[in-house]
């Protein structure tokens, strides 16, 4: 059994504690959002009163955060709200499972070490569904024996833990994956409105293109029109799923790691521009492959035949 301190509730957290705690683990959490906490609470967690609380005793101090700078926040501390580092033992954990830069994670890192402590870098995929079920994917930067000591406890909320190198690797893998899924979902969104503006048929054009060298999950498992794929989101007037607010913030990720290291990524920054636009309107409550619509309504009606 581990003592970790949890913090973040939300979406995510919430339901990663309480698989923690339904293996066995001691676990004390802290939200900043009431609500989070009296969820927490009623599932048998027992919830502290900050974050410097939950690091108190802690082995492992799990942040599952909204971006980077609360993750640097909850460490450091604020004002006159007390640090999780300087509140944790020497050589504790921190494993930080919020998406962010791989800058961010870099900084993250730095500030545990020089504080005494050890640091992994270990964002999700697998949504909130994954959260629940307790089968997301781990991506982990940092050193290998500190992965050897995470891995019982990622295993108690994921399915997959994958070593990707040092620390920044598991966010740099996160936003490499994230900016692939982005410009597939559009590449397969613009395709299937050129093929209905063609009279191809949505299921004909499925049936081909999940069988040749189009196949990809943005098509198979996550197709942006309804029918080929009775459990993708377009069945649903696109219900998230992933949300376009979350796919524009993996890409605005994605574009800072491509300034950061000078990549020519054409692609992907049309695609974090695109679903930014998109993240302003609908998209900041519907599904990411919901951005077919504002695709189709981009379109002109005559075209040039
Ligand atoms: P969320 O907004 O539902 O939860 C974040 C929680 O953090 C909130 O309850 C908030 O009150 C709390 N919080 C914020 N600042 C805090 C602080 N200083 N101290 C204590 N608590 C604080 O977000 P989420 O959907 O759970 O996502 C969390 C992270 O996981 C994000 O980085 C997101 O990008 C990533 N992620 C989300 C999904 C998804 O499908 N929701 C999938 C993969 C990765």
């Amino acid at each position: 059994m581990t003592t970790v301190g949890f913090i973040g509730l939300g979406h995510m957290g919430g339901p990663m504690a309480r698989n923690l705690r339904a293996a066995g683990h001691e676990v004390r959490a802290f939200d900043l959002a009431p609500g989070a906490r009296d969820a927490a609470r009623a599932a048998g967690i027992t919830v502290v009163g900050s974050a410097a609380e939950a690091a108190t005793g802690a082995q492992v101090v799990l942040t599952m955060l909204p971006a980077g700078h609360d993750v640097i926040a909850v460490y450091r501390g604020t004002g006159a709200t007390p640090g999780a580092l300087a509140a944790a033992s020497p050589g504790t954990l921190f494993v930080d499972s919020s998406t962010i830069a791989v800058a961010e994670a870099h900084e993250a890192h730095a500030l545990a070490v020089a504080a005494g402590h050890r640091f992994l870098d270990a964002p999700v995929s697998g949504g909130v569904v994954g959260a629940e079920r307790g089968t997301l994917a781990f991506m982990v930067g940092g050193e290998a024996d500190d992965v050897a000591r995470a891995t019982p406890l990622l295993e108690a909320m994921g399915s997959r833990v994958v070593h990707c190198g040092g620390p920044g690797l598991g966010q740099a893998a996160k936003v490499c994956n994230n900016m692939i899924l982005g410009v597939t979902k559009i590449a397969v969104a613009e395709a299937f409105v050129l093929g209905e503006r063609l009279g191809l048929s949505h299921q004909t054009l499925f049936d081909v293109a999940s069988n040749a060298t189009a196949q990809c999950w943005a098509l198979t498992a996550n197709c942006p029109v309804p029918g080929p794929v009775p459990t993708s989101p377009a069945n649903r007037d696109y219900e998230p799923g992933f949300a376009g607010a979350l796919m524009a913030k993996d890409l605005g990720l994605a574009e800072q790691a491509i300034d950061l290291v000078g990549v020519e990524a054409r692609m992907g920054r049309l695609a974090r521009e695109m679903y930014r636009q998109y993240a302003e309107g609908e998209g900041a409550h519907r599904d990411f492959s919901g951005i077919i619509r504002t695709i189709r309504d981009a379109g002109t009606q005559e075209g040039k035949r």
